[in-house]
């Protein structure tokens, strides 16, 4: 089996060109019938790791998948490409499952997916022993791990696929990456000396985002405003939350509906279909929702709560941009977020061993959020991958803090504390330093203390940002077993009594009410801009229109990336449309007719309006063709020679439209002219052949020859 033949099943069957870093190694090296282990992030392209091997190779690959939704999804997307493909689990009737059977007894299927339960059922295993198996795939591997968070019993018992299947390559994929995971699936399935491949868990194409958590529905409305016709998933800590966050989202034209566990499963399912299928672009959700959505065009994740845990984190915002197309994703964080977490671990029945463990962890996201240090390499390096470099794509990069001199302000504030006698909270100190009337202020005589009111220069919020940082550099600390009042450090009396100097980030400009966050800039946008959106939203519409009429997800479809190629290219043929990333040859066949006809479509009224569309030439003469003008006639019309309107129809024939050729060049005359061919080297041109016969053909009889036999090598090609 050698990597060409997986090339062309990529392209045959995927419509892509390429194989992605790694996917080329990996799928060479089930060829080899090794065991493999696959460690790449969501959206990677793990799938096509086990796809391509499978329909390359003889026999059925058997996908374990620990998810009914998912499974129906992959089905689904591989059905719609042509690849014959079915699942087996709890979702189907005896019926449907009888017949799932005699297709894969008769040989018909090259890849079942199949649930864990069902796998290591008794009654499952006399099928399994009659099917030829090219390989066994085992796809969120991590679900083996008791470590994990989402550990699945039954995925311990696969260790029997070794034991009882030798021969069958096993490969193992999964988009969580820590050492004790890898560990547990490497050991558990019993692999024979597997190989360990893993990729960069960077998603570059997603633009990060932390934000401070005040007037959060407003910033969240300014982003989805900055964001039209976007699907994305905000995700947050509580039931209500959702449901109140999708009511005001509504309420303002948005929409969004929500979603947690606690919906009965038909409303679940319901609202995860119309997410699925763009009928409600915006879901508000607790953390549920995503686990079995492989929704590609996902564009943003926002986090309205702070997430519990950086693994968390970067798992929920892996949904957004799976197709590798520019995403956003946005996290909200407070100190109120972080304190009723802490909250809520110490009053758990957990041991204080993993107390202490939820509780660092939550330290660490919030110190990912708080730090003026570049997101990624922060998120990259707390998984163990060396970042370098600024990434150019976060809020810290884009907008690099200032630092000045913070010791006068540090000063203010660790005063403050230690003149309170250390009995206020974070709010409480900012609220002593801008000189506010708050009752406690007075009950307690704070206003008659030196420093109060001494840091009105500054804002509320640019006091807690300060603070946070005094935080982390250890100025001071939160006393979490005594009300979460503020305590000086040692470090913190060096500043305030031995005048140790400290650089602070400056505070974030303030955002004003109206102030557009997220694309300051308004850009009049170009004549050709407005053509390509114009043409893309027609291509969208019509995608909708297909998948309803197909019963699939629109991003089943064509994806994303597609429809901006499509957008870009305007293919207005067959073969052009062909060469398309992400045009298979099944898909060519159910749409092609439908997407080139709506370009065409565009490209005529556009034409017709005196725009020019470049790339369009050849197909607007062919079309005046079709009207039943004259080469005569259209040269006239559009201002050009009649021997360049001859190459225009010619170049339309070459790529498989209806031209009578007949009224130019006769068959007979078209093999003699064909037959002298090999005398010349290509690409041929039209005058060495015209002086090879001494002027017998005409320049156009022998371009229309050469059409013929380029259409001809292009039918033999395919
Ligand atoms: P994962 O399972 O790792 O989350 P998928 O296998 O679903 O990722 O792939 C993510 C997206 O990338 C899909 O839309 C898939 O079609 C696309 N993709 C995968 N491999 C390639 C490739 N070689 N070229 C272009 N697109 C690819
Ligand atoms: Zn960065």
């Amino acid at each position: 089996m050698n990597l060409t033949l997986a090339t062309t099943a990529l392209k045959k069957y995927f419509g892509y060109d390429q194989f992605r870093p790694l996917q080329a190694d990996i799928i060479q090296n089930v060829f080899q019938g090794k065991d493999t282990l696959v460690l790449m992030p969501t959206g990677g392209g793990k799938s096509l790791c086990y796809q391509i091997p499978a329909i390359t190779q003889e026999g059925v690959a058997v996908v374990i998948s620990p998810l009914i939704a998912l499974m129906k999804d992959q089905v689904e997307g591989l059905s719609a490409n042509g690849i014959p493909a079915a699942f087996i689990n709890s979702s189907l009737n005896q019926e449907q499952q009888r017949n799932v059977e005699n297709a894969l007894l008769a040989g018909y299927v090259k890849l079942l997916y199949v649930s864990p339960e069902k796998m290591v059922s008794q009654s499952f295993q006399p099928l399994l022993k009659r099917l030829k198996i090219s390989l066994f795939a085992i796809d969120e591997a991590h679900c083996i791990s008791a470590w994990g968070h989402d550990f699945r019993p039954e995925y311990t018992q696969l260790k029997f696929l070794k034991a009882q299947y030798p021969g069958i390559p096993i490969i193992a994929l999964t988009a969580t990456a820590d050492k004790l995971t890898r560990k547990d699936i490497l050991g558990q399935l019993g692999l024979q000396d597997p190989a360990v491949f893993i990729a960069s868990f960077d998603r570059p194409n997603i633009s990060l985002t932390v934000r401070p958590g005040q007037k959060r529905y407003e910033q969240i409305f300014d982003f989805l405003k900055q964001h039209p016709n976007q699907s994305g998933i905000i995700y947050c800590l509580s039931r209500k939350g959702c449901e109140s966050l999708a009511d005001k989202l509504n309420e303002r034209g948005f929409k969004a509906d929500f979603y947690h566990a606690e919906l009965p499963a038909a409303r679940r399912n319901k609202v995860q279909d119309d997410f699925i299928n763009d009928r409600t672009p915006i879901i508000c959700a607790t953390i549920a929702f995503g686990m079995g959505i492989d929704k590609s065009n996902v564009r943003f994740v926002i986090h309205y709560n702070l997430p519990r845990n950086l693994e968390g984190y970067y798992q929920e915002i892996g949904r957004a941009g799976r197709d590798g197309l520019p995403s956003d994703a946005m996290l909200f964080f407070s100190y109120a977020d972080l304190l009723s977490y802490r909250e809520m671990f110490e009053q758990s029945e957990a041991s204080s061993e993993q107390k202490e463990l939820k509780i660092a962890k939550l330290e660490r996201m919030f110190q990912f959020a708080e730090a003026p240090v570049c997101r990624r390499k922060t998120v990259l390096n707390y998984f163990g991958e060396p970042y370098d470099g600024q990434c150019g794509n976060c809020d810290v990069c884009k907008n690099p803090p200032k630092h000045f001199d913070g010791t006068v302000a540090a000063q203010k504030a660790l005063s403050a504390i230690t003149r309170t006698g250390q009995k206020v909270g974070m709010s409480l100190l900012v609220d002593i330093l801008r000189g506010s009337n708050r009752r406690e202020i007075l009950e307690n005589k704070y206003h008659q203390i030196k420093t109060y009111g001494a840091g009105r220069e500054y804002g509320y919020d640019d006091w807690l940002y300060l603070l946070s940082q005094m935080l982390h550099i250890g100025l001071v600390e939160i006393a979490y077993d005594d009300h979460n009042f503020l305590r000086v450090t040692e470090e913190g009396n060096k500043v305030l009594f031995s005048g140790k100097q400290i650089s602070l980030a400056m505070p974030l400009p303030k955002v004003k009410p109206g102030e557009k966050i997220f694309a300051p800039k308004v850009v009049e946008k170009s004549k050709t801009q407005l053509l390509r959106e114009e043409l893309l939203g027609r291509l969208q519409l019509l995608r909708r229109d297909l998948a309803i009429q197909h019963g699939i997800p629109p991003y089943t479809l064509f994806g994303d990336v597609t429809l901006q190629h499509l957008t870009d290219a305007r293919p207005l043929s067959d073969a052009e449309m062909l060469e398309i990333e992400g045009v298979s040859e099944r898909k060519l066949q159910l749409y092609g007719d439908a997407f080139i006809r709506e370009i065409r479509q565009f490209v005529l009224e556009k034409t017709q309006a005196g725009e020019r569309i470049t790339g369009s030439t050849n197909f607007i003469s062919y079309h005046m063709y079709l009207q039943g003008k004259s080469v005569d006639e259209i040269a006239q019309e559009r201002g050009f020679s009649p021997q360049t309107i001859i190459n225009h129809l010619a170049t339309m024939y070459e790529r498989g439209e209806l031209i009578n050729i007949d009224q130019w060049v006769s068959p007979e005359e078209c093999d003699i002219i064909q037959g002298a061919l090999p005398l010349f080297t290509e690409p041929y041109q039209v005058k060495p052949i015209f002086e090879h016969f001494s002027e017998r053909y005409s320049f156009d009889q022998i371009r229309w020859a050469l059409a013929d036999f380029r259409k001809k090598s292009l039918k033999t090609v395919e």
